[in-house]
């Protein structure tokens, strides 16, 4: 058993949405170990590669910010300067931009790394006092696209079920991920219980072979961006096998007509051969579908960052809800999340378009409500910019000032170059950061140094609605600060009054009460509370019971006004940049398994970096034999938006006329090739607002 003591403390990992149990003990010289929390109910002591490297990213301050730097315009050098300096500046240059140009014409840009709290106080600060509605965070990068189906098809950004499911399902249906590698720990736990149950049926659909493919019964190597036609094909054969829930579709859905109708106009040998697999594949896929009394699906990025990720994402969750495999133990739609607190941010309302506790910026009520809870401004019903937008508008001088917080969008944002114009055309950038690495810091008039994992206190929650305390262990190096420190100050500094939180669990309080008697009802929380029950799953009401909740609509009383869930009759048009001629390949990127987002954490671990020492494009041997294209060999693949310049892997796992790049690789000295975003598209979802950094169109040659 986990003793807290002043050397042992329980903790969360900060990289993916697993969520696992962290033990730290602090050594006589200050440097930290961490091992995996038996006790915590996620990982029950396990972890992967990245968080039992954890410790050397805390023990190694090599590259921490220390101090606040400032400089007064572009062409002079960074100098540090006290707490007050940096902040006193800040809110007047923001104050003459929001006098000259109005609320809009300034922004906050954060992170799905945040801590609940320190969401809080941002969106409070920027929707309730600045007065507009350009806070976003790099979650519109990862989970914008399930939000808005799971809105759609469920009436709220709920996610059904809990990680227990999965040792009661007897069917996973995977899309669009691999889990094997990106949420190792939740895998493990899919692998056991298919070697404990060998009759489980597992299913991958994704255009590569995955180390998840290596329990996969059906692997479906899909083209990209045919989703949305796999998975009505799969309607389509479930309805006529009379593999559907009629009850269910009767009385607790609607829409089931136009779908029936939609799914239908295709045959199935139409739907085969425009996804690149073979029809007894499909029927396959439905038949162990057809066949399972707990059916969960599964999906992340593949799905989610896409030009058609909300409609990806719904005609998935429509095989849940046709089949009636929702609201039952075993049985739902799972979204992984990307990031280690993009859940927690979607709860305080912490992307352009939402309010706490799930509020919707458009519904009058819900503004009054936030509004008179708070004090401060009048909270504007347009919705504010989302990331991509946000350097959109930095580019045609609409916004002034951007202040970015615990991420590194020169790396990680689609068609990155145009973003990298944009800072430079800011007239104010603050970059609030942990580490000295970060493409940003070039462009930065303020620097803030901010606490890192370990230094500050606050909650998370994951994948499966599980919210865990964050305890600090040790001070942050120099004089950095936690997030939510800063922006309180910040806020103080504008005079705005409702920031003099006493500490982070003041904070939560305030939050908690703001979600009383909605769906997330969190009231009964308290960091106390957490505490106690080691963890808990919302909702919480006061006097809930212990652990929280851990499935929703088991009453199958969805949140829809007539209750019912949504059965959504979505096209399967593709709207993504299509190869031709002079870009013939599809470019896909993602992850790989020992790095985590922009390396500024991983890439300080030696270890990790031993998986793939560099950057690579992996490309079919067949595709680099046409090309004359040899393993290791130098290869420039390029788009209409930039290049980049890389070692080829040959691999057979890869789809003929597919390219993979991974995702991490940002600026390195002044050498940007290795930056997978320089040929991305900007393109993005036209509901979620989220990127198609699946799918688009490029070119290939040796170098
Ligand atoms: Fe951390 Fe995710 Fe690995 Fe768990 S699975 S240790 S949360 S990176």
């Amino acid at each position: 058993s986990v003793k807290e003591s002043s050397n042992t403390s329980t903790t969360v990992c900060c990289y993916c949405g697993v969520g696992c149990g962290i033990v730290v003990n602090k050594e006589r010289n200050g440097t930290v170990t961490v091992v995996g929390d038996q006790e915590h109910p996620v990982n029950k002591g396990m972890l992967c590669s990245k968080g039992l490297n954890l410790q050397y990213t805390v023990n190694d301050k090599s590259d921490r910010l220390l101090y606040p730097q400032m400089r007064y315009n572009k062409s002079m050098p960074m100098q540090q300067v006290s707490w007050d300096e940096a902040l006193d500046r800040t809110a007047a240059v923001f104050k003459t931009f929001i006098d000259k140009y109005g609320p809009d014409s300034v922004a906050f840009y954060a992170s799905g790394q945040c801590l609940t709290e320190e969401y809080y106080v941002v969106n409070k600060l920027m929707k309730g006092f600045i007065g507009s509605n350009n806070l976003d965070t790099n979650s519109r990068l990862c989970m914008s696209s399930a939000v808005a189906a799971y809105k759609i098809a469920l009436g709220e950004d709920s996610v059904p079920i809990c990680y227990d499911d999965i040792e009661l399902a007897d069917c996973f249906f995977i899309a669009g991920g691999n889990p094997a590698w990106c949420h190792p720990i939740l895998w493990r736990r899919v692998e056991a219980h298919k070697a404990a149950n060998p009759n489980v049926k597992i299913i991958v659909v994704d255009p590569r072979i995955t180390d998840t493919c290596a329990i996969a019964d059906l692997h479906l190597p899909i083209n990209p961006g045919t989703d949305i036609t796999l998975n009505h094909a799969i309607g389509r054969l479930l309805i006529e096998n009379g593999d559907i829930d009629i009850d269910f579709i009767t009385n607790h859905a609607e829409g089931f007509e136009q779908y029936s109708a939609i799914v239908f106009e295709r045959t199935l040998a139409e739907s085969a051969q425009i996804c690149g697999l073979s029809e007894s594949s499909i029927q396959q896929a439905a038949k162990y579908i057809g066949d399972a009394k707990g059916f969960i699906t599964m999906w992340t990025m593949g799905l989610n960052q896409s030009a058609i990720g909300v409609n990806k994402n719904l005609s998935l969750i429509n095989l849940n809800l046709i089949t009636g495999h929702i609201g039952k133990p075993g049985s739902g739609p799972f979204s992984l999340t990307g990031q280690p607190n993009a859940m927690g941010g979607r709860e305080v309302g912490g992307l352009a378009n939402l309010l706490p506790a799930h509020r919707e910026l458009s519904n009058p009520v819900h503004r009054e409500e936030v509004q008179k809870f708070w004090g401060g401004s009048i909270i504007q019903p347009k919705p504010g910019l989302t990331a991509t937008e946000m350097f959109e508008a930095l580019n045609d001088g609409r916004l002034k000032g951007i202040w970015i917080m615990c991420t590194n969008p020169l790396t990680s944002l689609p068609n990155v170059r145009l973003a990298e114009e944009a800072l430079k055309k800011a007239k104010f950038v603050v970059v609030q950061e942990i580490s000295n690495k970060p493409e940003t810091l070039a462009y930065a008039d303020v620097i803030l140094p901010a606490a890192a994992w370990a230094e500050k206190e606050g909650t998370m929650t994951n994948s499966e609605r599980r919210i865990s305390y964050l305890n600090k262990i040790i001070e942050p190096p120099g004089e950095a600060l936690p997030d939510s420190e800063i922006i309180c100050r910040f806020a103080r500094k504008m005079g705005y009054k409702g920031f003099d939180f006493e500490n982070a669990a003041a904070i939560y309080a305030e939050h908690v009460k703001l979600t009383a008697k909605t769906t997330i009802d969190i009231s009964g929380l308290s960091h106390a509370v957490i505490k106690e029950n080691k963890t808990v799953q919302w909702p919480y009401k006061k006097k809930g019971r212990p652990g929280g909740t851990s499935r929703l609509f088991i009453d199958k009383a969805f949140y829809t006004p007539s209750k019912k869930a949504r059965i959504s009759a979505v096209p399967d048009t593709l709207t993504s940049e299509r190869p031709d001629d002079d870009y013939p390949f599809i470019l896909t990127t993602g992850r790989i398994r020992d790095q985590w987002h922009t390396m500024s954490k991983t890439g300080k671990v030696n270890k990790l970096n031993q998986h793939y020492k560099q950057a690579f494009v992996e490309i079919h041997p067949a595709d680099a034999a046409r090309l004359q294209i040899n393993e290791t060999d130098i290869v420039t693949i390029s788009s209409r938006r930039g290049e980049v310049r890389v070692q080829a892997k040959l691999s057979a796992q890869i789809k003929r006329g597919v390219v993979f790049l991974p995702m991490h690789w940002g600026k390195i000295l002044n050498n940007d090739l290795n930056r997978a975003n320089n040929i991305t598209n900007d393109l993005v979802d036209p509901i979620s607002k989220e990127p198609d950094f699946k799918y688009c169109a490029v070119n290939v040659k040796r170098y």
